[in-house]
């Protein structure tokens, strides 16, 4: 299980750019990172390429290129570097998932076996959704600190098993990446 993410400054603005570039249209691609333990680590996104199917009102990747960029960054990392997530752009609307984007979210963990997070980016902010593996749940993940290193976001469940531990008091300080 999961139990949350931290995001590069980096990846974070690459996602908020690519998503104004893009407007009106969707844009969209792969999240890329390392899994430690119960975290996951978002360290890149790739953007989109020619190849990939966009309109205003969706986004659907060409399994070629982005292929090429995660298998370039994986070796490079030493096959550290893993394929954690999809993010989409929803410019100018909700930033809650369609239903066809839960639909695919679901079947992407079932074939990858493993939980995986998917950011929607309005150009303004993203939110984080963690999909389980293994039911069909999907969690919204919080944001809880923002530091040097990038944005820290913890399921809700984690954040109450920490306010217990901590006998309510402050959580920031108290989550450690292994
Ligand atoms: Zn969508």
């Amino acid at each position: 299980m999961i139990e949350g993410i931290l995001v590069d400054h980096a990846a974070a603005e690459k996602m908020l750019k690519c998503t104004r570039q893009h407007r009106p249209l969707e844009a969209g691609g792969l999240v890329l990172g390392l899994r430690k333990g119960l975290y996951l680590h978002v360290t890149e996104i790739t953007r989109p390429l020619p190849w990939d199917r966009q309109s205003s009102t969706r986004f659907q990747r060409s399994p070629k290129g982005h292929r090429i960029a995660a298998l370039r960054r994986w070796r490079k990392s030493g096959g550290k570097m893993d394929w954690i997530g999809e993010w989409h752009s929803h410019p100018g609307f909700s930033l809650s998932p369609s239903s066809i984007d839960i639909r695919n979210w679901y079947d992407i963990v079932r074939q990858r076996k493993a939980e995986m997070i998917f950011p929607i980016c309005d150009g303004r902010e993203t939110t984080f959704y963690l999909q389980c593996w293994g039911d069909r749940g999907k969690v919204l993940l919080r944001q809880v600190e923002k530091d040097a290193l990038g944005t820290f976001y913890l399921t809700p469940a984690a954040i109450k098993r920490q306010l217990r531990e901590t006998g309510n008091e402050a959580y920031g300080l108290t989550v450690e990446l292994p």
